[in-house]
């Protein structure tokens, strides 16, 4: 993990698989430090998103690419973007090198720069530590069983759709570890200095107290 100069900015990120955990220690964290956050998995959805509103195919490179180019926040306001569709749709376009490269230097200077002049930004993703973010300050690679993931995701979604089942919802993240792990193009792994934070038996209070230990630990050794 980078060691920055004092001024340098901070920056934490977080990698894992779909309802790790990933997404909620990086909101504690940046409201904990005053950090910027950015969930780079929306910059996907976002994209997947927009190619579906128009009845196009997420898996079309071309049409994927140019959706990512003139990709914009406001483009997808208000868009309904946490749906199993939109996520599955986000990982097929997540595969496509020209979609990644066009994404790459809005999460990079997000993290050079964070917005609302604060000292440091927390990404989370699926290679922030190992490609958006190689000199990150502190690493972590975010995971639980399978089986918990399912059941925490399920629960999200099912308020909203009373017929999806369990088994379902295990079997798209199933898909989609699979499409993020294999992909040639920046695949989800955990970078060589990340610390594995397994959230499978852990209460949310529980691992944010262990991913503090860690930040904390790094930021004092860097003089935050
Ligand atoms: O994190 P979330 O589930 O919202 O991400 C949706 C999809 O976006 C992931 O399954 C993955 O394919 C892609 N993604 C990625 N790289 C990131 C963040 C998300 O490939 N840094």
């Amino acid at each position: 993990m980078g060691k920055p100069e004092h001024s340098a900015p901070l920056v934490v990120a977080l990698d894992g698989p779909a309802a790790s955990g990933k997404g909620t220690l990086a909101r504690l964290i940046s409201q904990t430090y005053t950090f910027a956050h950015l969930d780079t998995g929306t910059l996907y959805r976002g994209v997947a998103w927009l190619i579906l509103k128009d009845r196009g195919d997420p898996a079309d490179h071309d049409k994927a690419a140019e959706a990512a180019r003139g990709y914009a926040t406001e483009k997808i306001e208000g868009a309904d973007i946490r749906t199993r569709e939109v996520g599955a749709a986000a990982s097929v376009v997540a595969a496509n090198c020209d979609v990644r490269a066009a994404l790459l230097d809005f999460q990079r200077r997000f993290a050079v720069i964070p917005p609302k002049g604060v000292r440091g930004a927390v990404l989370d993703g699926r290679d922030i530590g190992t490609v958006v973010c190689p000199d990150a300050t502190v690493k972590f690679f975010v995971t639980a069983s399978a089986k918990v993931r399912a059941h925490r995701r399920w629960l999200e979604l099912v308020s909203a759709r009373p017929e999806l089942t369990e088994a379902a919802v295990y079997k798209d993240l199933l898909e989609r570890d699979e499409r993020d792990a294999a992909r040639d193009d920046a695949p989800m792994t955990r970078a060589d200095d990340a610390e594995l934070l397994d959230t499978t038996h852990l209460s949310i209070d529980a691992a944010f107290a262990a991913a503090r230990r860690v930040i904390d630990g790094v930021f004092r050794h860097c003089g935050y």
